[in-house]
């Protein structure tokens, strides 16, 4: 039995988005779900579109989503010899021709197609001329004229096309650079692929490929033509929607495991599981389990997702996601407290790891100024005397743990006989800046003792600073 080999082939002409990584998503898996190898090819022909940092980008973000990839990168410029040899075997055995049609005959023999209202394709005038060589020579294809090209294609069932739809495709360039649907055959002959699985814009190329295939003597592989993935309103999802490359996700403070979560139920599903981990999307994939219709973005499925993975996964792993979007924020992560004791504190409050490093940038930073609402609210002269027994009595606590702190809070109130939140109020105002933080025990043990101390200090200045100037 032929192992399955895939592969993922992108142009490095832009971001790798959404779409193109849930392509990656599904040819690598599956390869894996049948033990095969993954293979990464970088389609870098077009010279003028191609550049080193889009490379970078596909490469960053496969790694970062851990779609490891078992043979290459392969670039198709390592190649050009490759497929010109194929290019002289195609001409030697009349499978292919030059064609020196110039740009202005073919631009008016479009046009008058157009205006007949015929579809525009070219006629086949050098087909069966020997032609001489010229500056605007290329070498074409010589497709069959009769009979038609069909596949069953693993995501859309069968296809068929006549090749009488089909014309003389151009595999050489008068520079003699090969063209898009030659190399991607010949690439994927040399690296014996056995399942194609790529974007259904490509569907029209397919039965140009099969065809060259024949033609080289070769078996084609299986295809399946992955349909595209819609907008929130219904559209083709583009940068119109905000859609960016895969490694903003990163930046933006998204979990892989939730981006290749989010991706896989983009078309794919398993009974109505929502939640699947690499593992176990490569036990359970199947191709044929890929729906035919076009799936939609939603923002708020992915947060749901990447809250689902912050709770769920090991904290150490969370945390070094965590500790890359402090980098981000220029936050020093040395003074402050460890991140895998913030992690579990804050994952049930935020949707991504940037809301995790914003809201926990004051544990390592002090705030010049209370917020205002807050302040006004909580930061008042009856809050003065609660706010000094506090001070003191945390300023006496050795084993500084939120068990500890906590029964500190009860007791201080207590003996004042108070409510725990008239104390805990003011003191979360005080050592936070702002009425919002996750547990005031958990908040005071992560901010950490001296900092609770200076705080409460500048909140009992802001209080006497309000009571001089008359407010109450
Ligand atoms: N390089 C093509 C693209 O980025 C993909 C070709 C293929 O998968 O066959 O659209």
């Amino acid at each position: 039995m032929m192992i399955t080999r895939t592969r993922f082939a992108p142009s490095p002409t832009g971001l790798l988005h959404v779409g193109g990584a849930r392509t990656a998503l599904f040819s690598y898996l599956l390869a894996k779900a049948e033990g095969g190898k993954f293979v990464l090819r970088i389609e870098d022909t077009d010279l003028e579109r191609s550049s080193e940092a889009s490379v970078k980008e596909i490469l960053d973000g496969m790694t970062w989503l851990g779609l490891d990839w078992d043979e290459g990168p392969i670039f198709q410029t390592d190649r050009f010899p490759r497929y010109k040899e194929v290019i002289q075997q195609l001409l030697a055995a009349d499978k292919a021709y030059q064609c020196c049609c110039s740009k202005d005959r073919l631009e008016k023999l479009r046009e008058q197609q157009m205006a007949a209202g015929i579809k525009p394709r070219y006629d086949g005038k050098c087909r069966d001329n020997k032609t001489s060589d010229t500056a605007e020579s290329v070498i074409r294809f010589r497709n069959p004229h009769t009979g038609s090209v069909a596949w069953d294609d693993l995501v859309r069932g069968p296809i068929s096309i006549a090749n009488a739809e089909l014309d003389d495709l151009v595999i050489a360039r008068p520079d003699g650079s090969p063209t898009y649907n030659f190399t991607v055959v010949v690439d994927d002959i040399d690296m014996q692929i056995s399942d194609v699985i790529r974007g259904d814009d490509h569907i029209n190329n397919t039965p140009r490929q099969i065809n060259i295939y024949h033609a080289l003597g070769a078996q084609p592989p299986a295809f399946g033509h992955v349909p595209m993935i819609l907008g929130e309103d219904g559209a083709r999802l583009s940068k119109r929607h905000g859609a960016v490359g895969v490694t903003q996700y990163r930046d933006d403070g998204y979990l892989p495991e939730a981006l290749l979560n989010y991706l896989v139920r983009l078309g794919w599903s398993h009974g109505d599981e929502e939640i699947f981990s690499l593992d176990e999307m490569i036990k359970l994939f199947k191709i044929s389990d890929v729906n035919k219709k076009p799936s939609g973005f939603n923002t708020e499925k992915l947060n749901w997702l990447n809250q689902h993975w912050i709770r769920t996964l090991p904290v150490e792993q969370v945390a070094e996601a965590l500790a890359y979007q402090f980098k981000l924020l220029g936050i020093d992560q040395s003074s402050g407290p460890a991140l895998i004791d913030i992690v579990p504190v804050q994952a049930d409050r935020v949707k991504t790891l940037k809301e995790m490093a914003e809201q926990s940038r004051i544990l390592f930073e002090d705030f010049t100024e209370f917020d205002a609402n807050a302040a006004k609210k909580n930061l008042r002269p009856v809050s003065r005397e609660p706010l000094t027994k506090i001070r003191a009595a945390l300023e006496s606590v050795n084993d500084w743990t939120a068990e500890v702190l906590h029964q500190t809070i009860i007791d201080t109130a207590e003996s004042m006989d108070l409510k725990m939140g008239k104390i805990a109020q003011p003191l979360r105002v005080a050592v936070c800046g702002s009425g919002v933080s996750p547990s005031i025990d958990k908040t005071l043990w992560l901010v950490g003792k001296e900092r609770c101390l200076r705080r409460i200090d500048m909140a009992l200045e802001y209080i006497s600073k309000r009571e001089a100037a008359g407010g109450g």
